[in-house]
């Protein structure tokens, strides 16, 4: 039995639609390329979409002491090994310009008194709240 086919043409295709994926695809249509997001569930969905306890960047609003290299080295010991290390350096490094770029964006980001919603992390991966 043949099967129905459907041809996109597109600069860029985006695999995916949740925070990544969008912010992904938002930078490529900004900088002038057509994009074409594909993904198996609405937009947006993923994990992404039922995240909800803070953020995940080292602003230090809910302790002035954390900042990227703190945050690394949380992250790689929570990893208890499985992390690629280069790769939590880049998101640990990047992290707090890009929320402050998709804040810009006007997405409803939480926040307490203005100031981006923290739960402080242990080792044991468990958030203190
Ligand atoms: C319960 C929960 C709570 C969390 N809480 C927090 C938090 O408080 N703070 C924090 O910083 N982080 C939190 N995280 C982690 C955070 O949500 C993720 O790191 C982040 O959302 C990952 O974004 P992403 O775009 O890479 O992936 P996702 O948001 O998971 O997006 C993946 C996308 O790919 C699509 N997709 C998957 N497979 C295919 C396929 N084969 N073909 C096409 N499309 C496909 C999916 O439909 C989806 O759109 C939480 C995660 C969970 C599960």
């Amino acid at each position: 039995m043949a099967s129905e086919r459907n041809e996109f043409v597109t600069d860029v295709l985006v695999v995916g639609s949740g925070a990544a994926g969008a912010m992904a695809a938002i930078k490529a249509a900004v900088h002038g390329a057509k994009v074409l997001v594909a993904t198996k569930g609405p937009y947006p969905s993923g994990n992404s979409s039922i995240a909800g306890f803070g953020f995940g960047a080292p602003f230090g609003h809910a302790d002035s002491r954390d900042n990227p290299q703190i945050f690394f080295e949380d992250a790689v010991q929570a990893g208890q090994g499985l992390c690629n290390e280069k790769l939590v350096k880049i998101y640990t490094s990047k992290i707090i310009e890009l929320t402050k770029e998709m804040d810009s964006w006007g997405i409803d980001l939480i926040k307490e008194n203005g100031k981006f919603s923290q739960i402080p992390w242990q080792a044991t991966l468990i958030p203190v709240w």
